[in-house]
């Protein structure tokens, strides 16, 4: 819920806002409910922002893989040809690009992951 005085987010059921201390009126049941789905909203929101994010990088991660190994081979002349790398750098890349267009995957598979631990 928010402060009635100054407007900022405040926990459910507190008596006093955390930020400038006015006492907290208890809004009507219908305005909790509203704002229950608005916070699930903007956390669900947060979440994909950052799996997006980290989704970026797993396909910078990717291509500086691919320049790394081909770099890396080219310093050799050709001698050692590093695939490993440039190998690693497709997978992560294309890691990055599904989760990019479906971060909410990346959100499902980190929880999930987090609740195994
Ligand atoms: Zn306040």
């Amino acid at each position: 819920m928010f402060c009635t005085n100054c407007g900022k987010k405040i926990l459910p059921n507190a008596k006093y806002c955390s930020h400038c201390g006015s006492y907290a009126k208890k809004s009507s049941d219908e305005f909790e409910a509203q704002e229950t789905v608005d916070d699930v909203t903007a956390i669900n929101n947060e979440l994909v922002y950052y799996a997006k994010k980290a989704a970026n990088k797993m396909m910078w991660t990717g291509i500086g893989w691919i320049i790394g190994g081909i770099v890396l081979t080219l310093l050799t002349g050709g001698f050692l040809i590093f695939w490993g790398a440039p190998l690693y750098g497709i997978y992560a890349f294309f890691k990055g690009a599904y989760y990019r267009a479906n971060p909410n995957g990346l959100v499902k598979k980190a929880m999930r992951e987090n609740s195994e631990n």
